[in-house]
């Protein structure tokens, strides 16, 4: 299959990137470089299967293609408060965009939806069920809402137009290509820990989130695009909870790094707590997640090692 992925120069998507290729598709990788880098495809440049396209998901594009993968989106708190209209943008008119594509071809379109849908949840662990609690004006509404209209979207044109749409709702996942600077916690905490930095925890620490491993969560995607049962939207992520300090507990102590941890002031609307229920993705996908945190961030930590170094 030809399959375009938006966002292919990311974290996810360059790994998706890969993963597809060595399937035996082509790839069509679409990006504008706002968080994505060339050093995350520079190994995958010299195949002839693989096309680079630098172009923004919000101004409308034609293609020939079989699959699209919609993971166009600044990720980070960081770089999605950026410049926020533009973050509501990405999501909104670039979901559009995709699912016009999809409609022209009749290709089957997957939108990286989120957790973040489920804002500061009030539902402990999350089902796919949960409508969930969300600040409609606050500093995080635009990823948050902005992914919310684009579910929304997707929904309205496989119900219009009968488009072929599947949805997932990734929870926290970090692995290789994470930028250093990205202001995520498991890259913050291991660049900190690795640069014998202070570990800065936000608030007290207590909130927690659920680590999910790279590999593990692309297999989801994979598994869910391509089933028949179910268009989502699906939960991929690893149901193991912790708090942010145990979580730089775990990173100072796989990392031998004197580090100290200090706090800071916690941002404005951090969910407390968030954890995915994944029943859905046992049943339909036979998906788990195989990688659990101490051996992921072993591997993020080698990653991490390395690039600082270079
Ligand atoms: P990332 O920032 O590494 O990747 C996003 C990519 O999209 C980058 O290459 C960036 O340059 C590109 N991009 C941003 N705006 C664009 C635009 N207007 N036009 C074209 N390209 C644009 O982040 P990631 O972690 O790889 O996330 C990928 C997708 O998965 C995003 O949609 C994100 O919301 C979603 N997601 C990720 C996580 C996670 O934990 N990694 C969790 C939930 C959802
Ligand atoms: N966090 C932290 N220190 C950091 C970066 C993040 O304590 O240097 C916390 C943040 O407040 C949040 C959690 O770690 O509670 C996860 O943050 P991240 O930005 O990775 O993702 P989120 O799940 O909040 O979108």
């Amino acid at each position: 299959m030809r399959i375009l992925i938006t966002g292919g120069a990311g974290f996810l998507g360059s790994h998706l990137s890969e993963r597809l290729l060595n399937k035996g598709h082509e790839v069509v990788c679409m990006d504008n470089f706002f968080t994505g880098r060339k050093a995350n495809i520079v190994h995958l440049l010299e195949n002839p299967y693989f096309e680079l396209m630098r172009h923004d998901v919000v101004d409308p594009f034609k293609l020939e293609v079989d699959q699209i993968y919609n993971l166009a989106c600044p990720a980070s708190p960081v770089h999605y408060q950026h410049n926020p209209i533009k973050t509501t943008k990405t999501s909104v008119m670039g979901a559009i965009n995709c699912l016009g594509l999809a409609k022209r071809v009749g290709a089957r379109v997957f939108q990286a939806s989120t957790s973040e849908v489920y804002g500061d949840p009030s539902v402990h662990p999350q089902p796919e069920s949960y409508w969930g609690n969300v600040n409609t004006i606050g500093v995080r509404s635009c990823y948050d809402e902005g992914k919310r209209c684009a579910e929304t979207l997707f929904f309205d044109y496989h119900r219009q137009n009968q488009v072929d749409i599947r949805v997932v709702r990734i929870f926290n996942t970090y692995g290789p290509r994470m930028l250093a600077d990205d202001g995520r916690v498991v890259s913050n905490f291991i660049v900190q820990a690795l640069q014998g930095r202070d570990i800065t925890v936000y608030g007290e620490g207590q909130q927690t989130r659920s680590f999910c491993y790279v590999d593990d969560l692309i297999e989801g995607f994979i598994r869910l695009m391509n089933q028949e049962q179910v268009v989502g939207p699906m939960n991929i992520g690893n149901p193991g909870e912790f708090t942010i300090l145990e979580l730089a507990q775990k990173v100072i102590e796989l990392t031998g790094s004197r580090s100290q941890v200090v706090y800071r002031p916690m941002p404005q609307d951090d969910p407390k707590q968030r954890k995915p229920d994944i029943t859905q993705a046992r049943k339909v996908l036979g998906w788990e997640p195989e990688i659990q945190l101490e051996a992921g961030l072993k591997k993020t930590i080698e990653y991490f090692a390395q690039h600082l170094k270079a």
